[in-house]
């Protein structure tokens, strides 16, 4: 007998037909001798809708208030699973997650677990009832409700998963597992049988949405196994594992992209010790994460600085440069919303050379113009125009044969 973790996300349980169907699937684990505790998203489109209707009353909605708006989609599906359970024959209950005292801090919108008290989980389950705990959300030392950002219910499960150490933690999506890139992209992308946590967690971080980041963090944190699967067909998804565990690993895993960043660029800076600060740390201040940066030196003794920040914070961005500009005696300021961020995944990319050039060769055949560009150990990212998203993945995704199946490291 198993305890598992099941996590349903939006599409999952976007109709009463498809909670029925969630029902279901829940029941044959437990046909099966399972314990399960299940953790739901709200309906699909309803934290959009939420969010919507506080932007018309306030334009930006007090983060406390919206906190305590949004976490009642998730309180609603959790109900209704944990009735269409009842009415099969399944005792089952629902909890909120200040229920469960998913206890966070006070970061609202974008809380971060702190502590689960699984005293009250393990109870149930002894008694032989589903849990069915409501996702995205948790409550804060105060007792407010908080939530853990977009995409926060699959991070709920993990922490649920690792606090009550289940066997494993199933995603249960709109796809059958993760891919070599979103298939809604690339029709040929394929299913990967496994990826590591370290290459989940980059494809996640570079723009793959199919887990929210910090739920693959917690879960190559607390080793909890977490596996991808369709709530809609059966099969094996796809295992998020350790590194030695992937006998099969190609050179790349993946092509992750994120269309959600926009380049800001501040020309002929006079180059001297404290620039790099002197622009970014204004941007810092305005809390304006800032993900890629490039600086270059010019033969007249100026230097320019580009760099990407999310699309949210474009416009707070180019104002606060602007204002930089003038003090440092900048030449100029721009600023470029319609780029996309393209990036190629792989642990296999540490013992194989070649791989920047191949990428830059392909994307230069097709005449894409390389705007930025930025490496680590296991990724190479790009910066193109967004017009150039669907042709170069497609074409990268071609070039480094990732529909093929995994080839070998030699
Ligand atoms: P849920 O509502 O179940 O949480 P999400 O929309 O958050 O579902 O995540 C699933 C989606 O992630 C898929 O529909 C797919 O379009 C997208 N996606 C992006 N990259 C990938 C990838 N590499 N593999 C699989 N799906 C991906
Ligand atoms: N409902 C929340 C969202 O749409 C959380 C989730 O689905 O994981 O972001
Ligand atoms: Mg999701």
């Amino acid at each position: 007998m198993a305890l598992i973790v099941q996590k349903y996300g939006g599409t999952s349980v976007g109709s009463i037909e498809r909670i029925q169907a969630v029902a279901d699937r829940v029941l044959r684990a437990r046909a099966a001798g399972d314990s399960v505790v299940v953790v739901v998203s709200a309906m699909s489109g309803e934290t959009n809708r939420l969010i919507a209707l506080a932007k018309e009353v306030q334009s930006r909605p007090n983060a406390r208030e919206l906190d305590a708006l949004v976490a009642t989609g998730e309180q609603v599906t959790s109900a209704l699973l944990a009735m269409a359970l009842e009415s099969r024959g399944q005792p089952a209950r629902s909890y909120t997650g200040a229920q469960v005292k998913i206890l966070t801090d006070s970061a609202f919108n974008k809380a971060r677990i702190q502590a689960i008290d699984t005293d009250s989980i393990r109870d149930e389950l002894q008694a032989g009832r589903v849990v069915v705990v409501a996702g995205f959300q948790g409550v804060n030392p105060e007792g407010d409700i908080t939530t853990l950002g977009r995409g926060g219910s699959d991070t709920s499960a993990v922490a649920i998963a690792a606090a009550l150490q289940a066997d494993e933690c199933q995603i249960y999506t709109d796809v059958d597992g993760v891919y070599t890139t979103d298939p809604r992209v690339e029709p040929r992308a394929r299913r990967l049988d496994r990826i590591t946590f370290e290459e989940m967690l980059e494809m996640a971080s570079l723009g793959s949405k199919v887990l929210q980041i910090r739920s693959v963090e917690f879960a190559g944190k607390y080793n909890v196994p977490l596996r991808v699967l369709s709530s809609f067909v059966d099969g094996p998804g796809t295992l998020i594992t350790l590194e030695d565990e992937v006998v099969e690993q190609a050179v790349i895993s993946g092509i992750a992209f994120n269309r959600d960043e926009a380049q800001l660029t501040i020309k002929g800076v006079p180059d001297h010790p404290g620039i790099a600060y002197a622009i970014l740390g204004p941007i810092a201040e305005a809390n304006i994460e800032v993900d890629m940066i490039l600086q270059n030196v010019g033969a007249d003794n100026t230097t320019d600085f580009t760099f990407t920040v999310q699309h949210v914070d474009y416009d707070k961005a180019l104002d606060i440069l602007r204002a930089a500009a003038k003090n440092l005696g900048a030449r100029e300021v721009s600023g470029n919303p319609k780029i996309v961020k393209i990036s190629l995944v792989g642990v296999g990319m540490r013992s194989h050379a070649g791989i920047a050039a191949k990428m830059f060769k392909v994307l230069a055949d097709e005449k894409i113009n390389i705007r930025m560009i930025s490496t680590s150990e296991i990724k190479i990212s790009v910066v193109v125009d967004d017009k150039y998203l669907e042709l170069a993945v497609r074409t990268l995704h071609d070039a480094f044969e990732l529909d093929a199946p995994a080839a070998l490291i030699g």
